[in-house]
């Protein structure tokens, strides 16, 4: 049982309860766009997750086979009082690793490239917990090791793996304020907006999942202080809202060092120095700063309205389609859903063009609609998919291509409408 898929809708519920809070207390916590894009990140680390979540499992699964020290079977991890504590057991050892996962993730240039993605948003609200990096699944499952080496099963780690990533969706808001003595024990709102603030005073603190406690003992907290209110985001923005570009960002900054630095010892170790760091002959010829905070302005290109409005019915499109396609996963398998995920990526693409108001952003989105869909569809026709949505998949896609179309020719139509209607009055 996939508990994350099955907690996917409450989240999206719970983001929507937030989002109705927002608007009625006019509290600004939401933007369109930036929340378009964490959760078109989150989306592209789901269904990318597809295509690479089998390498830790049969790592995972190898290491308990041949090399487990203890022999633990399921049938131990029961109701029962050394059942339960087994379970906490498990919960906790899994919380402790995943705190130096999590600070290997900041303090290690090549594992920050694939965590920034987490942090690049500025603003903080339940659509940041779900905006998720695509690249981790190469090296995040080797900090788990130990507990496959210790011999708890595989069902067990899997299921509190599942229940740490659920217990960190929620801390994810700037509703909660403080919590008391819960702020000194668990990772609340207020100490995991400190994690996510781009302010010298909290940059790489609280760490922790679940447990604030790890970054008590291992001197990496820090409180969230009223007299400095957190600024949100990375100290080198993103600055677009293209979901593939952020999870590249990083890197690319990487690669561009090591390939312009002299010497051969600083282009190896480039990737696995403290973040930050950089060869001193590529800083001298390529300086970067990072955010000034006295002038420091979140990313926010304005688009016109009819066009946010296509945005967010193509947004509410994605939603279900990640849904479907989640769903598809379960019952057939990771063939039947090469095709949709590529649709739905194509679709994630578009979405952070328009909302960057690219003039070829409406260009991008005709060729979706009248070659990449149709194609795509075409193709699912012959696939597993098709036996699976049966007759529903051609009047579907008909239907969609159709109302989008002309979605998008009543939008471009308003917005030419307007700029000539502006350009009679200022001239
Ligand atoms: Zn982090
Ligand atoms: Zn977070």
């Amino acid at each position: 049982m996939d508990l994350i898929a099955l907690a996917v809708p409450f989240f999206l519920l719970a983001l929507l309860i937030e989002l109705i809070v927002d608007r009625a207390r006019g509290s600004g916590l939401y933007r369109l766009n930036d929340a378009i894009n964490s959760l078109s990140a989150g989306t592209l680390s789901t269904t990318f997750g597809y295509f690479t979540k089998f390498l830790p499992l049969f790592v995972w699964g190898y290491v308990l086979e041949n090399f487990a020290l203890l022999d633990m079977p399921l049938s131990w991890f029961t109701a029962s009082p050394r059942g339960i504590a087994l379970w906490l057991i498990a919960a906790l050892a899994w919380d402790f690793f995943y705190y130096w996962f999590h600070r290997f993730s900041h303090e290690i240039s090549l594992m920050w490239a694939a965590h920034a993605v987490h942090h690049q948003s500025e603003d903080y609200n339940l659509s940041t917990a779900l905006r998720q990096t695509s690249t981790d699944f190469l090296y995040s499952w080797i900090f788990y090791v130990p507990l496959f080496l210790i011999g708890f099963p595989l069902e067990v780690l899997i299921t509190v793996k599942a229940v740490n990533l659920i217990y960190q969706f929620w801390v994810h808001t700037q509703v909660v304020r403080r919590m008391g003595v819960l702020d000194r024990i668990l990772v609340t709102p207020s100490n995991h907006r400190v994690h996510h603030a781009q302010n010298e005073r909290y940059i790489d603190r609280n760490y922790g999942g679940m447990l604030i406690l790890w970054d008590r003992m291992f001197g990496t907290f820090e409180e969230e202080c009223d007299e400095e209110p957190v600024r949100f985001g990375v100290r080198k923005p993103l600055a677009n809202w293209n979901p593939f570009y952020a999870n590249l960002q990083v890197y690319d900054y990487l690669l561009f060092d090591a390939r312009h630095a002299q010497d051969w010892r600083d282009k190896l170790s480039i990737w696995f120095r403290r973040t930050g760091w950089r060869p001193a002959d590529v800083a001298a010829r390529f300086p970067k700063q990072n955010v000034d905070p006295t002038t420091f302005e979140k990313f926010d290109p304005v688009i016109p309205a009819p066009l946010r409005r296509y945005v967010l019915a193509q947004f509410c499109v994605a939603v279900a389609a990640m849904l479907t396609i989640g769903a598809l996963f379960a019952i057939s398998g990771v063939k039947a859903v090469m095709v949709p995920c590529l649709l739905l990526w194509a679709l994630l693409y578009t979405l952070g063009l328009l909302n960057e108001g690219r003039p070829y952003a409406t260009r991008f989105e005709l060729l979706r609609l009248l070659i990449i869909v149709p194609a795509g569809v075409a193709g699912l026709s012959f696939g597993t998919t098709a036996v699976v949505l049966g007759p529903w998949l051609w009047p579907a896609a008909g239907g969609y291509l159709l109302v989008s179309i002309f979605g998008m020719y009543r939008a471009v139509r308003e917005v030419n409408k307007k700029e000539l209607k502006q350009s009679v009055t200022t001239y």
